[in-house]
């Protein structure tokens, strides 16, 4: 069971309140029509599918609608941190990307 505290209501959800949206910071080739096939490709199919803590966007389903991230452990669904979609994780503030 997977519970996650949103960040935006401050209410802890269980999975079942929650939808999984993938993998966090997919960013969508710019500008879309000069980006190559391999680009396109790589952003809608490719993901890192992380043995460990992944980095991955949930929605509030049952709350209040809004996106936000998770540092999740795939195989003890440990969370580590939940931010707020617009913010970024703690290895991206320390240089990390
Ligand atoms: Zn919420």
């Amino acid at each position: 069971m997977i519970v996650i505290k949103c960040p935006s209501c401050h209410e802890d959800r269980h999975e079942e309140e929650l939808e999984y949206g993938g993998e966090a910071d997919v960013v969508r080739p710019t500008p879309p029509d000069g980006a190559s096939d391999e680009t396109w490709t790589d952003y809608l199919f490719m993901r890192t599918n992380t043995k460990g803590v992944h980095y991955e966007q949930w929605c509030c389903r049952a709350g209040c609608g809004q996106w936000f991230k998770v540092a999740r452990h795939t195989v003890s669904h440990e969370v580590a941190e939940v931010i707020r979609y617009e913010d970024r994780f703690a290895y991206q503030k320390e240089g990390g990307e």
